[in-house]
């Protein structure tokens, strides 16, 4: 129970990996602000609170579309309303809209963006906000707060077809670099995780038939898909004390994709 008495905001926990690290979350000791964009997610949602708490933990819904200031703003009020405090953020939430580029509209780019980079701003800004005003609780973490966004592989791995995604992601990486040195004093912690090919429904079309799951055994050396799961435990460990001195890096949890697997034999 790492994470006693702490209170996680995890954005897009309807399906996936965020549903997936609410749950570990949950087994932590966190209560969890399990968050859905629209109504057609609610279900989801609270299949997600229904699974922690028939765990015994503790967890509500939330819905807000991260690319909406205002609803951003609403949701860190209310979660400190009902719980003191927020002590973890997790910011997952992220889509795709591929195009080729000569074909991809502005508002397919700004749609993408706005979701995936403009949405961890969002959140991330409200989140030091309410760590700072807080300040460090030792009974709770040596930490005043903690952020763990939710990058990609791309954001090293180039990816044509997909200039948006690619995008958003390396401007993940370097909105964390940036904020964990600029917070780090403050005794805030914000890093990334890089997850490779996890088998959530953003991916459907790469693992959803066995020659899809042939092809993408190409890229994995460890030669498995990665489970929500992978990332939920990573994330917990990130979010906990056990982590303390590790401040401003991308913790890649990919099967060995960022290791060039073009060259295993040979090149
Ligand atoms: P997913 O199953 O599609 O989950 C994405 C979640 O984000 C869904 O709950 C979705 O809700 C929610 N969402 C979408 N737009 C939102 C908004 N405006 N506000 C709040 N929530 C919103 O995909 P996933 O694989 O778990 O992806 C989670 C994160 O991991 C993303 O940032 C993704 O880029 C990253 N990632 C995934 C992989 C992978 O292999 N799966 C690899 C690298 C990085 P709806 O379902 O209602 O749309």
């Amino acid at each position: 129970m790492k994470l006693k008495d702490q209170v996680a905001i995890v954005t897009g926990a309807s399906s996936g990996i965020g549903a997936g690290t609410s749950l570990e979350l949950a087994r932590a000791g966190a209560t969890v602000v399990v968050n859905y964009p629209f109504e057609a997610a609610k279900n989801a949602a609270e299949a997600v609170v229904s699974q922690i708490k028939s765990e015994g933990g503790n967890a509500v819904s939330y819905q807000c579309d991260v690319s909406k200031e205002a609803e951003v703003v609403k949701m860190f009020g209310d979660t400190v309303s009902q719980f003191g405090t927020v002590d973890i953020l997790v910011n997952n939430a992220g889509l795709q809209k591929d195009s080729a580029f000569t074909e991809m509209s502005l508002d397919t780019w700004n749609f993408v963006l706005s979701v995936n980079l403009n949405g961890q701003f969002l959140c991330a800004r409200e989140a030091v906000k309410e760590f700072l005003r807080r300040g460090v609780q030792p009974e709770k973490s040596v930490a005043a707060g903690k952020i763990i966004c939710m990058s990609s592989v791309h954001e090293v791995i180039p990816w044509s077809g997909h200039a948006n995604y690619a995008a958003s992601k390396g401007g993940i990486m370097m909105m964390m670099k940036t904020i964990a040195q600029e917070f780090a004093p403050k005794k805030i912690r914000i890093n990334s995780i890089a997850p490779g090919a996890i088998q959530t429904p953003i991916n459907k079309s790469a693992w959803g038939t066995p020659e899809g799951m042939k092809n993408l055994m190409r890229l994995i050396p460890y030669k498995r898909i990665g489970e929500p799961s992978d990332i939920g435990k990573a994330v917990v460990w990130l979010a906990s004390d056990d982590s303390d001195y590790v401040n401003g890096t991308t913790l890649f949890i990919d099967g060995g994709m960022t290791l060039y697997p073009g060259f295993e034999d040979n090149g």
